[in-house]
């Protein structure tokens, strides 16, 4: 279980994240849906601990987590991280070798997952060959190269269509199985969709968490006006 308790982030006189709790948990895909510059990234770079929060922990089974916790985390940065220049398996390779799998463990889980992903017949392409759909496919399948034990995802949808976003989440819960797995994304309907938790932020602040049918039990209309801005 990972949880997010009372998280602030201020940027100088501006609080960007305020005061906001909830838990991803195991075993079940949570949306994190908000509108452009709710601060759905900065929350995510709180919980990798890329960012130091001003205020707030994030727990791992209820204890503080820790460096070495976070390290076994899948995640797919909004700023990305790939190479372009770098072949699909060679890339899938690299990174499973720095998450510390062997060199023969590392090959076969990167074969593994090109195949998943569909894309076995791109292994020796460079990553900016793809196209922008495909370049997704890869972050993804890169945050599961070494079988994290949560996947933490910001807007992994963006630039794939909706045929491939069903098939995406399809994979997504067939590879996370048991872990948590948070997804951050500007589109409610999507979400509603394909979640079974949602967490719904604007302007920094938590509007609502709970199950889609809770959510939807309390008036979805009411989260697509926060949405919508
Ligand atoms: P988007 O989908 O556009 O990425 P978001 O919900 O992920 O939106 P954040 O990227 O977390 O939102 O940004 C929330 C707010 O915090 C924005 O107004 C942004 O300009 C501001 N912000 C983010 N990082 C910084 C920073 N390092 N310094 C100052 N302001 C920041």
């Amino acid at each position: 279980m990972l949880e997010a308790h009372s998280l602030t982030r201020v940027f100088g006189s501006t609080t960007v994240v305020d005061d906001v709790s909830f838990r991803v948990t195991p075993g079940r895909i949570t949306g994190f849906v908000g509108a452009n510059g709710a601060g759905k990234t900065t929350t995510m770079r709180m919980l990798m601990g890329v960012l130091a929060p001003s205020s707030g922990d994030v727990l791992w089974n209820g204890s503080p987590i820790t460096a070495g916790v976070r390290r076994t985390f899948g995640y797919m940065p909004e700023e990305r991280g790939l190479y372009p220049r770098m072949k699909l398996r060679e890339q899938l390779v690299f990174f499973a070798r720095l998450h510390g799998l062997s060199a023969a463990d590392a090959g076969s889980r990167a074969d593994d997952l090109l195949g998943h992903f569909d894309l076995t017949d791109r292994a020796d392409d460079l990553l900016d060959e793809l196209s922008l759909g495909n370049q997704q496919r890869v972050q993804i399948a890169a945050a599961l190269v070494h079988r994290p034990s949560a996947l933490v995802l910001d807007e992994p949808f963006s630039g794939l269509d909706p045929l491939a976003v069903e098939s995406m989440t399809d994979l997504l819960r067939a590879e996370a199985g048991d872990l948590p797995l948070l997804f951050s994304s500007h589109q409610l309907d999507l979400v509603e969709r394909l979640c079974d938790d949602l967490v719904v932020l604007s302007g920094g602040r938590l509007v609502a968490s709970g199950t889609v049918e809770e959510l939807r039990g309390q008036g979805a209309e009411r989260f697509r006006v926060v949405l919508d801005g």
